[in-house]
């Protein structure tokens, strides 16, 4: 079984892991992250994340709090909103989404820039 080294803290893991796949649609972060966590690490953003975006059930329908706050900034959004999206296979469990936006001006929240920097040092 191959071992694979967490985007996050860097440490070798052995077997399935969480695979998270984050797309932002504009901004100076702009583009498609693909990131594997360890479990721990996976437990932490997935939390991280659950509070920052709202999660898309699987109907399609966004459940909590409807997405009308840039996560930047925390001002109102308008049509020229930029999506984030993002898209976690956890280990064992099901594909879960979640729904975020920003004006396209505006930088990615600090958090979520942390790991994604993180997971690219590492790619
Ligand atoms: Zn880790
Ligand atoms: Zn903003």
């Amino acid at each position: 079984m191959a071992f694979i080294p967490c985007s996050r803290c860097h440490a070798k893991y052995r077997g399935k892991g969480t695979a998270v796949y984050v797309f932002i649609g504009s901004g100076p972060a702009n583009g498609r992250y693909r990131l594997k966590f360890c479990d721990a690490c996976a437990g932490e953003f997935l939390e991280h994340i659950d509070q920052e975006l709202a999660q898309v059930s699987p109907d399609g329908s966004v459940a909590y709090p409807t997405v009308d706050r840039c996560m930047a900034c925390v001002l109102p959004l308008d049509f020229t909103q930029s999506p984030v999206i993002v898209t976690a296979y956890p280990k064992g469990g099901d594909q879960a989404q979640w729904l975020g936006a920003l004006h396209p001006e505006c930088p990615i929240p600090s958090a979520l820039a942390r790991w994604l920097q993180n997971g690219l040092q590492a790619a």
